[in-house]
């Protein structure tokens, strides 16, 4: 079965799920393929449930892993933005845990090692653990020690035992993507040192209701965590969240820091549940209006296009990522409106957005083809973005941000 319905909480396995949103049937949001090749056209059906017992909001169904890795080439394009944030990040967990030579980081989804290799630059031992046989290459290639596997209960035992407990545990856009989410906190709860402590980061499900942030759900992202519902998650496995830091990252993130029960919790933790617990996280009427919220938005950009185009305005995008592929199906965007989506990264160059067929070509052809209006999909990078197209808007183009209300910058 490469489409299974979700008829229980994958956390807490309660069966009492309400619906929150239903964008029907869309394309695998990361399956990029050549023009012509047929592929990237197969859809399956998308929507969000919530869980009225640990509030965790889900996907109303998942598409089978070999499935969706099928789909999953080696995308090396972390932003410079992205390379600097985590540079600070270890610098400040080296000095605030006063981790030294003789400490042990493990990085769960470390992809290429871009965060590792900021630790070992300070002579901190490292381990990456990295799914994808071809990213885990380019960590090792790179002189960071990787285990090609999915992480779990196996791994984390196959990690101890050879290598021993670790002092800390990074998790960076990885617990949004596990099926066996319980299987996943257990072993980073194995893998944790008594005194350990653990950094991971999600997005956030707040974020996306107020933004209406729609194009971040997609077949990959199978969990939306609030607070609430993450605490309840790591509690089961004799963990908490000790601390909690919001982030700007991927429409909001909430950076969580998780170490064994007993740890002293931060006030922030408190209140961000509390405010959680005022807006109602868990019951059907916190999420009344966002599907009709998410319908509007639809209609605004098409009726701005329209207007833009009736002034003889001329489309192209920017930013073939997931959400891009999930805002285009849905509004019903394509090559009749939209003739050139650019994104930096040479391997999604030459091929095409899946579902709509949209080609995708170097920026660098941006101030050649001029369009007069370009359609920001990665709107979370719109200031880098903004600033590396300072020629195109020289020449007078300009940029349109589709959320949470289209609007021409
Ligand atoms: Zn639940």
């Amino acid at each position: 079965m490469a489409f299974t319905s979700t008829d229980k909480c994958l956390s807490c396995g309660g069966s009492s799920l309400f619906p929150i949103l239903d964008l029907g049937k869309q394309p695998l949001a990361n399956s990029y393929a050549y023009p012509g090749s047929g592929t990237g056209e197969q859809c399956y059906p998308l929507g969000l449930v919530g869980c009225t017992e640990c509030s965790l909001v889900q996907l109303t169904g998942t598409v089978a892993p070999e499935v969706l890795f099928d789909y999953y080439p080696y995308f090396s394009s972390y932003s410079t933005t992205m390379v600097e944030a985590m540079d600070a990040l270890s610098e400040r967990v080296v000095r605030d845990l006063s981790l030294s030579g003789d400490s042990f980081i493990v990085e769960i989804a470390s992809n290429d090692g871009y965060l590792l290799r900021s630790y070992q630059k300070r002579g901190i031992p490292v381990l990456g653990i990295e799914p994808a046989r071809n990213v885990a290459e380019a960590a090792l290639r790179a002189g960071v020690p990787t285990l090609v596997a999915y992480f779990g209960r196996d791994t984390a035992h196959q990690v101890v035992s050879r290598q021993g407990r670790a002092d800390v545990v990074h998790a960076n856009n990885v617990m949004a993507h596990v099926p066996d989410i319980n299987g996943f906190t257990q072993g980073m709860a194995m893998l944790l040192k008594e005194d350990g402590t653990a950094y991971v980061e999600c997005p956030y499900l707040g974020d996306l209701i107020s933004e209406v942030a729609f194009d971040t759900v997609y077949h990959e992202h199978v969990l939306y965590y609030s607070l609430t519902s993450f605490d309840a998650l790591v509690r089961r496995h004799g963990l908490a969240v000790t601390d909690i830091e919001r982030l700007p990252r991927h429409g909001g993130s909430l950076r969580y820091t998780v170490r064994h029960q007993g740890a002293p919790v931060a006030a922030a933790v408190g209140e961000l549940l509390a405010e959680e617990a005022r807006l109602g996280i868990n019951s059907p009427a916190y999420y009344q209006g966002f599907a009709e919220r998410v319908e509007s938005v639809k209609r605004e950009l098409l009726d701005l296009l329209s207007a833009l185009r009736a002034d003889g305005a001329r489309f192209a995008a920017y930013g073939a990522a997931a959400k891009g592929t999930v805002l285009l199906n849905h509004v019903g965007i394509d090559t009749r409106t939209v003739g050139m989506v650019y994104d930096r990264n040479p391997h999604k160059q030459g091929r095409v957005m899946p579902g709509v067929g949209i080609p995708i070509a170097d920026p660098a052809e941006l101030v050649h083809d001029m369009p007069t209006h370009v359609l920001l999909l990665t709107w979370n990078l719109k200031d880098e973005i903004w600033e590396q197209q300072r020629k195109y808007r020289e020449l007078g183009g300009r940029f349109i941000l589709p959320l949470p209300v289209p609007v021409v910058l």
